[in-house]
């Protein structure tokens, strides 16, 4: 089996949504400098993102959009039509100087990924995961929809069996749109309940298409584990995919300023180590995440699980020194606790399964 290749890009590296927005933190950045100080990142297993050309987009995207997006880069201002009908320099989806090209890198990364793994194997792009963006506008931070568009060049590689399982803090809106009612699509989503964009009810089935779980808050990891056990791992494999593309945001864990639930990243990992061998090809993407510790430990620590490297208790110096150069201007961000700087594992988080739980996973278990 071929290692693992991860996909990023120095485009992330100093670029923000503004200081004010959630995405004003580093992310994908520290993923790879993590990496790289813990030995686990060479030229070997890493590749640079491409930027995607318009044309590339316009496989999920209309065409206006994305001359209205790349306007917007260029003249660093939109116009009021512009925001009303692209929801492009909103206070979502700001006006930033990178706001074409990083998103279009993180698409191309994506797309690049669906290639790599043509014939099999297993590639990471945490900068991908961006699973609210329309085919016609921005929505909430995304301007582009590189799952989409990843699932999309694997159907037209030949594929027609793919999962796409999605363990963000909120719902996959944007894909479960342009997938509605696909035969050879499925979609798998946990996600808090009543948080925004209030889509992927326990009832909507998009079509046929989906399974989708809202989760009450202080969701803990044995429920966690009850999910994956009892409706992603068997809506999984009764699929039979060829390949699974799995969205792992970091916003569902306990310090996310942006959710109620409060998964330790074991979980994370758990769910990865599960679904690494379920399918010949996996592409793992990231998504939403606003914690910079947060995020780093947890998508340095996929990293590590999919190259089935032990993940140590202490990380070295010099990945110390990495995580403690981060600052987030947020209270939380004022004293973090030193497990934020010396290891990338959290403690569990260990609780009962609740029976509204249980009797959602049942509701959704007669349809597997
Ligand atoms: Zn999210």
């Amino acid at each position: 089996m071929r290692a693992p290749l991860f996909i990023g890009s120095e485009i992330y590296r100093k670029s923000t949504y503004g200081s004010k927005h959630p995405l004003a933190i580093p992310r994908v950045s520290t993923v790879i400098d993590l990496c790289r100080a813990q030995g686990w990142l060479t030229p070997s297993n890493y590749r640079v993102s491409p930027c995607a050309k318009p044309s590339a987009l316009m496989a999920f995207h209309t065409p206006d959009y994305i001359t209205a997006l790349q306007q917007a880069e260029r003249d660093q201002a939109v116009s009021d039509e512009t925001r009303q009908k692209y929801a492009l320099g909103t206070l979502s989806n700001p006006v930033f100087p990178e706001m074409y090209r990083r998103p279009a890198t993180a698409a191309g990364g994506s797309m690049l990924g669906a290639e790599l793994i043509r014939d099999k194997g297993i590639v990471y792009n945490p900068a991908g995961g961006t699973h609210h963006g329309l085919a016609n506008r921005a929505n909430g931070f995304c301007y582009l929809n590189d799952p989409v568009l990843a699932i999309l060049t694997l159907l037209n590689a030949g594929l027609d069996r793919i999962v796409y399982i999605d363990i963000d803090a909120h719902h996959c809106d944007g894909v479960e749109a342009a997938f509605h009612g696909s035969t050879k699509v499925r979609m798998i989503s946990v996600h808090e309940a009543y948080r925004w964009p209030f889509s992927g009810t326990l009832d909507n089935d998009a079509g046929g298409a989906a399974f989708n779980l809202p989760v009450a808050r202080n969701l803990n990891d044995d429920e966690f584990y009850a999910i994956l056990d009892q409706l992603i791992l068997p809506a999984t494999t009764s699929f039979a995919p060829q390949a699974i593309v799995l969205q792992c945001g970091a916003d569902a864990v306990a310090e996310d300023p942006l959710s109620r639930l409060t998964l330790s990243n074991n979980a994370h990992w758990h769910a990865v180590t599960q679904i690494r061998d379920v399918a010949p090809r996996l592409l793992v993407l990231g998504g939403g995440g606003y914690n910079p510790w947060s995020v780093a430990r947890l998508w340095t620590g996929v990293w590590a699980t999919l190259n089935r490297i032990e993940i140590p208790d202490v990380l070295n110096p010099s990945a110390q020194a990495v995580l403690r150069e981060l600052t987030w201007n947020r209270v939380a961000g004022k004293q973090p606790p030193r497990h934020w700087f010396e290891t990338l594992r959290d403690a569990p988080n260990h609780g009962e399964i609740r029976s509204e739980l249980r009797n959602d996973l049942k509701f959704l278990a007669e349809r597997i």
